[in-house]
């Protein structure tokens, strides 16, 4: 499945001038910011599906909090947006509200249960097109009602939509985001690999995902202290999506 990006690999600055011009929200999907200045956001998923809820009630996975990523970004202060699935936050609302909570972070919608929007997406479940706007509704209620805070951005899981699914999230009122640096944690046991991916990738307004939830993205933490500190020393100043976006 082509990514809608590299359909469209229009820069940031023109979609927003259309935008502006239209004053019609664009079915886009945005996956940086602006190139212009040595701003770059780090982001984290906390996915969620009903196999690894089952994971978690059989005790083959002891967590899917990984506590040590917050505590890193929280030590180093370092600015991150967080995309919650809404079975996420039931699951975990104690560490939800305290990542909601914390002016270091922000929080936003990956969905209610981590479905694949366009198919195929990685062995992720499909939704049909009549249960997306209910499962983002889910994920935008639970989120809220939990941390208090209502998502304004909307992260499809494993990147995977196509053009009416972006006119559909617009719709409720959510700007699509996903990236243009691909951590590569999500199944990498060895740190180095993503470091050495991260700090050759990232430019100028770079979006990074990462995940929080541990599990099957295992080095996710022991990479990211390199990662902050790598980046950094290249020039580069985290901010949040909202931030680099220019939507405070
Ligand atoms: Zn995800």
């Amino acid at each position: 499945m082509p990514r809608l990006a590299a359909a469209f690999p229009t820069c940031f600055l023109l979609l927003l001038t259309l935008a502006a011009a239209t004053s019609e929200p664009l079915a886009t999907l945005l996956t940086h910011g602006p190139r212009s200045t040595r701003r770059v956001a780090l982001t984290f998923d906390a996915d969620m599906t009903p196999g690894m809820e089952k994971a978690l009630q059989k005790g083959k996975v002891k967590s899917y909090d990984n506590v040590a990523v917050r505590q890193i970004l929280q030590a180093t202060h370092t600015p991150a947006t967080f995309f919650f699935t809404g079975m996420w936050v039931e699951e975990y609302p104690e560490p939800a509200r305290e990542i909601a909570q914390d002016p270091l972070f922000e929080v936003e919608d990956h969905s209610y249960d981590h479905p694949g929007f366009e198919q195929p997406c990685y062995g992720l479940a499909s939704i049909p097109q009549a249960q997306k706007v209910t499962d983002i509704e889910h994920a935008q209620s639970v989120i809220a009602r939990v941390t208090g805070v209502t998502p304004r951005y909307f992260r499809f899981p494993g990147g995977c939509e196509n053009a009416r699914d972006l006119t559909l999230v617009r719709s409720l009122g959510l700007i699509p985001v996903d990236w243009d640096v691909i951590s590569g944690d999500a199944g990498q046991p060895d740190p180095k690999v993503i470091i050495q991916k991260v700090l050759k990738e990232t430019q100028d307004g770079s979006i990074i995902v990462m995940h929080s939830h541990g599990g099957k993205a295992p080095a996710t933490a022991l990479a990211l202290p390199a990662i902050i500190a790598g980046l950094k020393t290249r020039g580069f100043t985290f901010v949040k999506v909202s931030d680099l976006l220019n939507r405070p």
